[in-house]
C-alpha cells in the first residue's frame, strides 16, 4: 500500500487570494439580501429567516463552507437556536468527485494489489458529503463493505479556505466592534481545529473503533467495524450496512416506543458510561435493522468526556434529581460557565437566576422537558452576564439535541427527561424514595433491638458503623450480637448468611476454635504489647516463610498503617518523595494511600491525573504519580519520571476488579528493577485469601516489600510490612542515633505487634498453613458461586457482570462486558441496582455488604452457597417487580461477561492465575 496523501504546508497568501473576489461578490449579495429579508421579517422570525440565507450562502461557497455550516450546527453554546436549526439542513447531498479521481485514489493506495483487494467496487457513489463520498464494493473474500473516499482537492482547498476565513473573521472582529462581543476569533479557532481533522479518515475510523469499542457485545446498539489494514488517511474501508436508513424508521416492525426508547438509551449509555460519543445522531446516520437494532454510522464528529467533565455533570444532575436548585446551579456554574471577560467571577445574581432557570425546567413534568427550552433560557441569562456554557457541556447538549429530536419523530410521546433521569441516578448510589419507604417497612419491621441501636448510635457516633462514614452511607446498617462461622445473628435474632468475612480478615469464618482459644490464653498470659514475647516472633516467622524473597518483617495495627510503613522505608532508602501508584488500587486512608484511590478519577485512562479527596494536602497529591493497572504506558511513565520516584506500589490482585494481569506484572517488576525502583504490593486482601503466599506466590512476581493486614492479624487489629533486609533496614537502628535520624526512617506503635493479635494471628496462618485443601475449596466455591450466579442472572435476561478469584467476587449490574479498568468498572454500572440488591439479600437471609466485593471464607457449606443464589433470585424476580430495571427491559439485553475488545495498549492476558477445579462445585 502506498504512502498517505499529505498537505500540510502552510498555506501561501497568494493561494488564497484569486478566491476573494468571488468571496466578497457572494457575501456581498448574501449579506445585502439576508439584511433586508430578515429586517421586513416577524421577530420571532427572524433568525429562522437569517437562517435561511446564510444555509444557501454557504452552498453557494462551496462544499467546505458547508462542513463549516454542519459544524457551527453543533455549537448551541454560540449559535442562535433559530439559525442552528436552518444549518441542520445542511446533511444535503453534494456533488461527487469524478470516477476517474475514485481509480485514482484507489490506485495510488493499494497499488497493484487493488485487484486483489476488491472483487468489485460501484463507482456510482451511495452518498457523497462535504468532504467525502462513500461507495459500495465486495472485498475479494466476499465481505460487502464501504468505501470512504477523500474528496478530491478537498484536503487543499479546506486549508486554503480556512486561511482565508480566519482572515475574514479577523478583519470583520476588527472592523465591526459591536461583532466583538461574539469572541468570533477564538470561536473561529476552535471550530477551525475541529474541521481540519475531517478530511483525516485514520482519525474518523479510530473514534468510529472506539466507539465500538465502548458497546461492547451490547444486544442492541452496533457500530460498523472497520478494515484498518485496508484503510489510510484517504480511504476508510468498514462493514456495509444494509438496514433501514433512520428516516424510514416507519417500515421497521418493531414498536416505534421501543425504536426511540432504545436510541435514546444508547445515546445515553455512550454519554453517561462510556463518555464517548457519535456527537450528530441525526437521522442520516442511524440505520435500523429488522429486529430494531440502532447502527450509528459517519464518526466525523464525535465527542468525548473527560472524567473531570463527567465529575461535573454527574455533580450536577445529582443536585438536579434531589431538586437542590442553588446548589445545581451553583456546579453548573463552576463547571459549565464560561466568562468571557478576563477573570470575572460570575455575579451574585447569575447563581439565583439560573437556579430558577433549572426549578422551571427540570421541574416540569417529563414530558415537557426539552434540551432546547433549558439551553435557549440558560444561554440568554448568560449573555447578560457576558458568559457561555463551556464547550464540553454544549457539545454534550447538542447531541443529546440531536437525539431527542429523532426521538420525539419516532415516539412523540417520549419522555425525554424521565429517560435521561434514569443514567442520571444511576450514577448516583443513593436509593430513590419509593425504595426508601419500602425498605423503611421490611428492614426495621420486627427489629426494635437494631432500631433503637441506630438511633443510639447516631447520637454518639460519627457513623452507625464502622464503614458508612464517607460517600456511601448505609441506610440499613444491621447490628450484630453474635457471628459465628459464615453466620451473622443481628439483635432481634435474625440470622443471615455472612458474604464480608469482616471485609477480609476472617478466613477461617466467624470464632473459629484455634484463634478464639489462641487469643483465650493470650488474654490471660497477660495482653502484652512493647515488650518482647514468642507470639511475634512466631507470626514473624510464619510470615516471612510464606514470601519468597522476605527477610524480615515488621508490625503495624491495620493495612493502612502498613502502605504508610512501606512509602516510609522506600523514601528513605531512595532518599526520593514521589510515590506512583495505579488508580483504583487502594492502599488504605493515609494520605499517601487516598490519592486517586477510589469514587473521583481524572486525567486520560492511560494516562491518569492525580486526584484526592478533600483533607488530603495537595503537595502529597503532587507527589503521586498515578498510573493504569494493566497498560504498557504505565511503564513508560515510569522511566520518564524515574528521577523522582521512591517506590511504586500496587494491589497486584486488585480487589475490585477480582482478577489479576499476570503478565503485566511481569513487565513491572522487570521495569523496576531496570530503573532501581523498589516495587511494593499491597496484599492485604489478597495475603492469605487466594493462596498462602499470596497473588505474588501465584504469580510468580516477587515484589521488594509486601503490605499485609487483615488476615495476618486473625481477626484482630493488624499490619505488616515483610521484604527485603536492605529496605527493612531503613526502619531499624544502625547504632548511631544521629545517622538514624537523618538517614532512617522513623515508625513506631504502642500496639503494634501486641500478643493477642499475634497470638490470633499465629493461629490463623498456622491453620492456614496445615490445611492447605482450604484454597482449592475457596476456589471451587467461588467458581461455582460466580456460574451459579451468572445463570439466575441470564434466566432473568439481565444486563449482570460477575467475576471471581480465590474467594473475592465483584458483581455489578451492567450493561457491557468485562471492564479493563477501576474507573470503567465504575462507571458503567448500575449503581442503584447494585445498592439496593444488598438490601433485598438481606430480606432473604444474605448480608451482601453494598457496594463492595465479596468474599467467602472457608466456613461457607454448600447449602450456604445455593441459599445465597436462591436469594439471588429471589431478589432479582423482586428487583425486576419493583421496576429497578424497567429502563433496560424489555430489550434483549447485553451480553453478559462478554470480554471486552482489548486495547492496542493493553497488555494480554496471557496467563490468568490457575483455573479452578469445577468438578468439586457445590451440588
Ligand atoms: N490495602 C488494601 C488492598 C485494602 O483493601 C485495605 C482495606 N480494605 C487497606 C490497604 C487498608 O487496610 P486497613 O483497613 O486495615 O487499614
Amino acid at each position: 500500500m502506498s504512502s498517505e496523501t499529505t498537505v500540510s504546508q502552510p498555506i501561501p497568501f497568494t493561494w488564497w487570494l484569486p478566491k476573494l473576489p468571488r468571496v466578497v461578490a457572494l457575501s456581498t449579495f448574501y449579506l445585502v439580501a439576508g439584511t433586508v429579508a430578515v429586517s421586513r421579517a416577524r421577530p420571532v422570525d427572524r433568525w429562522n429567516v437569517a437562517g435561511g440565507h446564510v444555509v444557501r450562502y454557504l452552498i453557494a461557497m462551496g462544499p467546505l463552507w458547508v462542513k463549516l455550516g454542519q459544524v457551527l450546527a453543533t455549537r448551541w453554546d454560540i449559535v442562535p437556536p433559530g439559525l442552528i436549526r436552518q444549518l441542520r439542513r445542511l446533511h444535503d447531498d453534494c456533488p461527487p468527485s469524478s470516477t476517474a479521481y475514485v481509480n485514482d485514489v484507489l490506485r495510488r493506495v493499494y497499488g497493484d494489489s487493488l485487484d486483489s483487494v476488491f472483487d468489485s467496487f460501484n463507482f456510482k457513489s451511495l452518498a457523497s458529503g462535504s468532504i467525502a463520498q462513500v461507495h459500495h464494493a465486495t472485498l475479494a473474500g466476499g465481505q460487502e463493505v464501504a468505501v470512504k473516499i477523500v474528496k478530491s482537492g478537498v484536503r487543499e482547498s479546506l486549508a486554503a479556505d480556512l486561511a482565508l476565513a480566519r482572515a475574514l473573521v479577523t478583519l470583520a472582529h476588527w472592523l465591526a466592534p459591536p461583532l466583538r462581543r461574539f469572541h468570533l476569533p477564538q470561536h473561529f479557532a476552535e471550530v477551525s481545529q475541529l474541521l481540519a481533522t475531517q478530511a483525516d479518515l485514520n482519525r474518523e475510523r479510530r473514534d468510529q473503533e472506539e466507539v465500538r469499542n465502548g458497546f461492547g457485545e451490547h444486544s442492541f446498539m452496533r457500530v460498523p467495524r472497520t478494515y484498518p489494514n485496508l484503510s489510510t488517511r484517504d480511504v476508510l474501508v468498514m462493514e456495509f450496512v444494509d438496514e433501514t436508513p433512520g428516516r424510514n424508521w416507519r417500515s421497521v416492525p418493531v414498536a416505534p416506543e421501543t425504536l426511540a426508547h432504545r436510541m435514546y438509551y444508547g445515546l445515553c449509555t455512550m454519554l453517561h458510561l462510556k463518555g464517548v460519543f457519535h456527537a450528530d445522531p441525526h437521522p442520516g446516520n442511524i440505520f435500523f435493522t429488522a429486529d430494531g437494532d440502532v447502527v450509528l454510522v459517519d464518526f466525523g464528529l464525535v465527542g468525548r468526556i473527560s472524567e473531570d467533565v463527567r465529575w461535573g455533570l454527574s455533580s450536577f444532575f445529582f443536585a438536579c434529581v434531589h431538586r437542590r436548585w442553588e446548589l445545581a446551579a451553583e456546579r453548573l456554574s463552576r463547571h459549565f460557565v464560561k466568562t468571557n471577560g478576563k477573570v470575572t467571577p460570575p455575579p451574585d445574581t447569575l447563581l439565583p437566576e439560573l437556579a430558577d432557570i433549572l426549578r422551571e425546567h427540570f421541574g416540569k413534568d417529563a414530558d415537557q422537558w426539552t434540551t432546547f427550552g433549558f439551553l435557549h433560557a440558560t444561554g440568554r441569562v448568560l449573555e447578560q452576564y457576558d458568559a457561555r456554557l463551556r464547550a464540553s457541556f454544549a457539545q454534550i447538549a447538542v447531541m443529546l439535541l440531536t437525539g431527542e429530536g429523532f426521538v420525539h419523530e419516532i415516539d412523540p410521546d417520549f419522555q425525554v427527561w424521565k429517560n435521561a433521569r434514569i443514567f442520571a441516578d444511576r450514577s448516583s448510589p443513593f436509593m430513590s424514595v419509593e425504595l426508601t419507604n419500602r425498605f423503611d417497612r421490611t428492614h426495621w419491621r420486627d427489629r426494635p433491638r437494631s432500631r433503637e441501636l441506630r438511633t443510639k448510635a447516631s447520637g454518639h457516633l460519627v457513623a452507625q458503623n464502622h464503614l458508612d462514614r464517607l460517600i456511601v452511607p448505609s441506610q440499613y446498617p444491621i447490628f450484630v450480637k453474635h457471628a459465628q462461622a459464615s453466620r451473622l445473628q443481628d439483635e432481634d435474632g435474625r440470622t443471615l448468611i455472612d458474604l464480608a468475612s469482616g471485609y477480609g480478615p476472617q478466613i477461617l469464618g466467624y470464632a473459629h476454635p484455634a484463634v478464639t482459644e489462641a487469643i483465650v490464653r493470650a488474654v490471660r498470659a497477660g495482653s502484652l504489647n512493647g515488650l518482647g514475647h514468642a507470639a511475634e516472633v512466631a507470626l514473624a516467622e510464619e510470615l516471612t516463610g510464606a514470601f519468597t524473597g522476605a527477610d524480615l518483617t515488621v508490625f503495624s495495627n491495620s493495612g493502612t498503617e502498613a502502605a504508610m510503613q512501606a512509602f516510609r522505608m522506600c523514601r528513605a532508602f531512595t532518599g526520593r518523595n514521589r510515590v506512583a501508584k495505579f488508580e483504583g488500587h487502594f492502599h488504605g486512608w493515609s494520605d499517601q494511600g487516598l490519592v486517586s484511590s477510589s469514587f473521583r478519577f481524572s486525567g486520560p485512562t492511560t494516562r491518569p491525573a492525580p486526584v484526592a479527596p478533600y483533607g488530603v494536602p495537595s503537595s502529597t497529591v503532587g507527589d503521586t504519580l498515578v498510573l493504569q493497572y494493566g497498560f504498557t504506558e504505565s511503564l513508560e511513565r515510569l522511566r520518564e519520571h524515574v528521577e523522582s520516584l521512591a517506590c511504586v506500589i500496587c494491589e497486584p490482585m486488585p480487589a475490585a476488579m477480582a482478577s489479576c494481569d499476570v503478565e503485566f506484572l511481569r513487565a513491572l517488576r522487570t521495569c523496576c528493577d531496570e530503573i532501581e525502583v523498589p516495587l511494593v504490593f499491597d496484599e492485604v486482601i489478597t495475603g492469605f485469601r487466594v493462596a498462602y503466599g499470596g497473588v505474588q506466590t501465584l504469580a510468580g512476581v516477587e515484589p521488594d516489600l509486601t503490605c499485609l493486614g487483615k488476615i495476618v492479624g486473625g481477626g484482630l487489629p493488624c499490619g505488616a510490612v515483610v521484604g527485603r533486609r536492605e529496605l527493612l533496614d531503613m526502619v531499624r537502628s544502625s547504632g548511631d542515633p544521629f545517622l538514624d535520624y537523618e538517614r532512617r526512617g522513623l515508625i513506631s506503635g504502642t500496639q503494634s505487634g501486641n500478643s493477642i493479635v499475634c497470638a490470633a494471628g499465629h493461629a490463623t496462618i498456622a491453620h492456614l498453613r496445615d490445611h492447605p485443601e482450604i484454597y482449592e475449596e475457596l476456589n471451587a466455591k467461588t467458581a461455582w458461586l460466580v456460574d451459579s450466579l451468572t445463570d439466575v442472572a441470564a434466566a432473568h435476561d439481565l444486563p449482570f457482570f460477575i467475576r471471581g478469584t480465590g474467594s473475592i467476587f465483584n458483581l455489578r449490574f451492567a450493561d457491557s462486558g468485562a471492564p479493563d479498568t477501576v474507573r470503567e468498572h465504575q462507571q458503567g454500572s448500575h449503581f442503584k441496582a447494585n445498592i439496593a440488591l444488598a438490601y433485598y439479600m438481606r430480606e432473604h437471609g444474605v448480608y451482601m455488604p453494598e457496594l463492595h466485593f465479596m468474599l467467602l471464607n472457608a466456613a461457607h457449606t454448600r447449602d450456604d452457597l445455593q441459599t445465597i443464589t436462591d436469594a439471588f433470585s429471589k431478589s432479582l424476580k423482586q428487583m425486576i417487580a419493583d421496576g429497578l430495571f424497567s429502563a433496560v427491559r424489555p430489550a434483549r439485553l447485553a451480553a453478559c461477561g462478554a470480554p471486552v475488545p482489548s486495547r492496542s495498549s493493553k497488555t494480554r492476558h496471557a496467563r490468568r492465575l490457575p483455573p479452578v477445579d469445577m468438578s468439586t462445585r457445590a451440588s
